[in-house]
């Protein structure tokens, strides 16, 4: 089952925006589509070697302030990047291979409600990376 943003979505979203959507913006777009394991900004910027490392930088940070990909910290490693799901959700990222998904939770929701009293101030959002070694890289 799967909510994921449909790189006709993506592409609707961006014109919403009053973006041109140009070719280049258009092929990393298609790009996208089919990372659904996350991808670093250098990766796009290597498959994509017509495109300027620029272009894609630009693209990547306005799809991010769009909310229709994910930045994700990474420990010691540069950031990686995934597709958005509509809606609130956390991720699970890979310590090896990278990969990262999507999950929802609501003990964690509710775990974090009931810390809110002893939080000096209101709580007004949380990111929450879980680092896991996945099934693929276990198995290995
Ligand atoms: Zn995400
Ligand atoms: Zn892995
Ligand atoms: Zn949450």
């Amino acid at each position: 089952m799967t909510t994921q943003l449909s790189t006709t979505d993506l592409i609707a979203t961006i014109e919403d925006l009053g973006y041109k959507i140009t070719t280049p913006r258009r092929d990393l777009i298609n790009l996208l589509g089919n990372k659904n394991e996350g991808f670093t900004a250098e990766e796009i910027s290597k498959e994509l070697s017509h495109v300027g490392r620029a272009t894609v930088y630009r693209t990547l940070q306005l799809l991010l302030a769009a909310g229709l990909i994910c930045k994700l910290a990474m420990p010691d490693i540069t950031p990686r990047y995934a597709l958005s799901r509509l809606g609130h959700h956390h991720h699970t990222v890979c310590n090896k291979c990278g990969a990262i998904k999507e999950f929802r939770d609501s003990t964690i929701e509710r775990l974090l409600k009931a810390a809110e009293p002893d939080i000096d101030g209101q709580l007004v959002g949380h990111r929450i990376e879980f680092y896991i070694l996945c099934k693929t890289c276990i198995e290995k």
